[in-house]
Formats: structure tokens, sequence, C-alpha cells
């Protein structure tokens, strides 16, 4: 139980990476809010956590919209008693060369990634610091946080910029006891990339086993996806260490595909 009598507040929670890392959490003791712009999946995914004895909320939440941001957490605040983990990890993809991205999808990408942990970090940092309770705000990064890929280009920027707010927050959350790191996850079958494979199967003319096998999975040492236990395992063992010697940092999980 390595999240006994913590509050976590995980953003993008209601599928995917998201919804895995909120029942491991809530698996290891803690009460979790999950904060998500889809609120029907949202309650689906709580109700899954409370049949199996855990603890969650359902949050509505858009995180582009500051006023969302600040509601949901002070809802979540409200009802838990305060928030000590907080997991920026809403977000979307948007598969196009640069020639073709319009300004309005690359706005709308860097809002979701960016503004997204840009708002959570504020609301929750300024609770942890007037509470002193200190905590842990973890970003979910990418291998795009690394490295680049085609067709990804406001995903790659998003992502490599999580990594200096990161830093940031690191350095102003040190005093008040709060640490900062970054996961970076390899390619995982979530429907963010179910989605994508047969998108970038038309963009490169190639098949869709082709996209997984020599796109995704090509410079992995073992061929073989990620999966969001992977990442909430590592996500886990972020929250719950308790001291500022692991802070600023960004960990890969990714099969190999990038090694730091
Ligand atoms: P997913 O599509 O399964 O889940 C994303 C969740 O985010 C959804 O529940 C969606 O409703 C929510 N969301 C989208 N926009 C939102 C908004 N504006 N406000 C609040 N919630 C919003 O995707 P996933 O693969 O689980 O991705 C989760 C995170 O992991 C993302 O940040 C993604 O970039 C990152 N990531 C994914 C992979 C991968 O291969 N799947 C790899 C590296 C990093």
């Amino acid at each position: 139980m390595r999240m006994k009598g913590r509050v976590a507040l995980v953003t993008g929670a209601a599928s995917g990476i998201g919804k895995d890392i909120a029942e491991t959490f809530a698996r290891e003791g803690a009460k979790v809010v999950i904060a998500d712009v889809s609120f029907d999946n949202a309650q689906a995914a709580a109700a899954d956590i409370q049949k199996s004895g855990g603890v969650a909320l359902a949050v509505a939440m858009d995180v582009t919209q500051e006023q969302q941001v600040d509601a949901g957490i002070a809802e979540a605040i409200n009802a838990f008693g305060g928030v000590d983990v907080l997991v920026s990890n809403a977000g979307i993809q948007h598969i196009a060369a640069v020639v073709d991205l319009s300004l309005d999808q690359w706005r709308k990408l860097l809002a979701i990634h960016l503004d997204g942990a840009f708002l959570t970090t504020r609301a929750c940092l300024r609770h942890m610091v007037h509470s002193r309770r200190g905590g842990s705000i973890i970003y979910m990064g990418s291998v795009h946080s690394k490295e680049a890929s085609p067709l990804k280009a406001p995903y790659v920027t998003a992502k490599h910029g999580l990594i200096g707010l990161c830093k940031v927050v690191a350095k102003e959350g040190a005093a008040h006891g709060v640490r900062a790191n970054v996961v970076c996850p390899g390619f995982v079958r979530t429907p963010l990339v179910e989605k994508q494979i047969p998108e970038q199967a038309k963009e490169l003319g190639i098949s869709e086993q082709e996209v997984i096998k020599n796109v995704m999975l090509k410079e992995t040492v073992d061929g073989e996806f990620t999966t969001t236990e992977d990442v909430a395992a590592v996500t886990l063992f972020l929250a719950a260490f308790p001291t500022n010697a692991l802070t600023g940092q960004s960990i890969v999980v990714s099969h190999g595909w990038f090694m730091q």
C-alpha cells in the first residue's frame, strides 16, 4: 500500500494510460480523482475502481480551460481534504506533415499538452505550497520528449516542452517539498495509438502491419509494445518516492527504443 492515505488527481484518466495509473494508485491505497473532458467515461472509470473496493471521484475537466481546471481541483480538495499527487496525463495526437498542418491543429495540441500541464500544475502547486503538505507532480511525456518522428511536429514540440516545465517546477517546488518528474513511454496500444496506425499507413503509403513493425517498434530491443501496466508502475515509483533526491528527472519506459 505505497499510496495509503494520499490523494492523487490524474488527468485524462478515463482511458488508456491514465486509467491504468488511477487503478494502480487506488490498489495501492490512494483516493483517486479521475479528471477528464469525457465525463461519462470518467464516471465509468471511477465506478470500476469503487467496485474493486477503491475510493474514486470523477471530475469533468477540459484541461485547456482555466476555470474548469481551478474548479475541478477545488472540488477534489473539498471531497478528499487535499491533493498530494498530480499526474498531468491528458493528451491527443495529430498526424500530419508540417507543410499540411493548420495553425488551429497546432494550437489545439499545444493547448491540451502544455496549457493543460501548466494550469493543473499551477492549481495543485498553489494548494501544495499553501497547505504545506508538499507533493509530487508527474508529467506524461513520451519518447517524443527526447526524439523526433516525422508527422508529429506539435506533439514532439509539446512533449519536449514538458521537460522544461518539469525542471522549473522541480526548482520552485523543492523548498515546499514538491517534486516534479516526467515519465516517457514508448508506443502503448491505447485508443490514441490505435487511431494513428491507419493514419500513419495512409500518410506513409505502407500497410498497418508495416507501421507497427517498421515505424512504431523498429528501434525497440524486442519488437514489443510498452503496456499501460509498465507506465503505471514507473509512475507509481515516482509518486511514492519519498525525497527530493529524485526530482527534475525524466524516465524512459520504451523497450529500449530510446536509451539515455
Ligand atoms: P487515450 O486516448 O487512451 O486517453 C487520453 C485521455 O485524455 C482520454 O480519456 C481523453 O478523453 C482525455 N483528454 C483528451 N483531451 C482532454 C482535455 N482537453 N482535457 C481533459 N482530458 C482530455 O490516450 P493515452 O495513450 O492513454 O495517452 C495518455 C497520455 O500518454 C498522453 O499524454 C499521451 O501523449 C501519452 N503517451 C501515450 C503513448 C502511447 O503510445 N499511447 C506514448 C507516450 C505518451
